[in-house]
């Protein structure tokens, strides 16, 4: 498959990804609202994956790495869904170590945090 001129997609994609990740660093770091992060976060991170995958074509993987690469994006994404917590008590983004795990409280305040 041939995705456009990758000397030219490069450096859009490149900058899409620098401020997607600035914005939803001070996003999800300085916003308090942990109802409105608990909206945001799950199209964010399929966002995220989707241009994952664009901006590795875009680079010029060889479309048969797809079949790898996809599935992991998915897998990634889920446990990346997963994994973030929002306290309802003080608002922090809680990222927990262990995307298995249950409930945890908050690292900031110390609140049960609630799926
Ligand atoms: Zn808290």
């Amino acid at each position: 498959m041939q995705f456009g001129n990758s000397n030219q997609m490069f450096p859009v994609f490149f900058g899409v990804w620098i401020v997607l990740g600035l914005a939803s660093t001070g996003f999800f770091f300085f916003n308090k609202n942990a109802g409105l992060k608990r909206k945001v976060w799950p199209p964010f991170m399929v966002i995220t994956g989707l241009l994952f995958i664009g901006f590795s074509l875009a680079i010029g993987i060889p479309g048969n790495a797809l079949y790898l690469m996809v599935p992991a994006v998915v897998l990634i994404t889920l446990l990346n869904l997963r994994s973030a917590h929002f306290c309802n008590a003080c608002g922090a983004t809680i990222q927990t170590q262990n995307p298995f795990s249950k409930r945890t409280f908050c690292s900031k305040c110390g609140a049960k945090l609630e799926r």
